[in-house]
């Protein structure tokens, strides 16, 4: 009797204490997953970048389209998940982009960047298709698009014209990241 009434004790002591944590445990939830595939979630917008992700059941082709329009001397840069990074160096700034996409959370990031004063550029990734087929019922914002003006001032100024760095090297992988996302858009491995 006396270790039936000592499991009991037991046994609510866990219950209870499994209960405190679970209340103080839950997180505010600020990604959501779903059962279908998903266009862009969780976007993020920042002054000269902007990015987001893409949540996938399972693998998946999507078929992008990407544009940049800018200033002489601007740049861009795209870091996606299942595919190359785009740069200026290595196409057209009007192109047809095929990424497969990896089962869970695939991460995106458009960003531009100047080279002087009074330059402006815009860059957009918009969504196609997924599995060649035209969107219908996936849930998110369908394109990525950023709209920068230059923050240089002075470029050959005493102090000046040194430029922040923009990426981060992705030591597990060697892809190049936007420094405003935190995780690999090759990997997911966080900054
Ligand atoms: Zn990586």
């Amino acid at each position: 009797m006396k270790k039936i009434l000592f499991l009991l004790v037991l046994a609510l002591g866990f219950v209870s204490c499994s209960q405190d944590e679970n209340f103080e445990q839950t997180p505010p939830l600020t990604t959501r997953s779903s059962s279908s595939f998903s266009l862009f979630q969780d976007v993020n917008t920042y002054a000269q970048s902007i990015n987001g992700q893409i949540y996938c059941p399972y693998e998946a082709t999507y078929t992008f389209t990407f544009t940049f329009v800018g200033s002489p001397g601007s740049r861009y840069f795209v870091g996606m998940s299942g595919a190359n990074n785009l740069t200026p160096s290595n196409g057209s700034s009007h192109r047809t982009v095929t990424a497969t996409l990896k089962p869970g959370f695939n991460y995106f990031d458009v960003s531009v960047s100047f080279s002087g004063e009074g330059q402006r550029a815009e860059a957009r990734l918009v969504i196609d298709k997924i599995n060649g087929s035209p969107i219908y019922n996936e849930e998110g914002y369908v394109d990525l698009a950023i709209s920068a003006f230059s923050q240089i001032h002075n470029p050959g100024g005493p102090g000046g014209g040194g430029s922040e760095p923009y990426h981060w090297t992705c030591p597990n992988c060697n892809t190049i990241n936007s420094t405003t996302v935190d995780y690999c858009v090759g990997c997911g491995r966080h900054k």
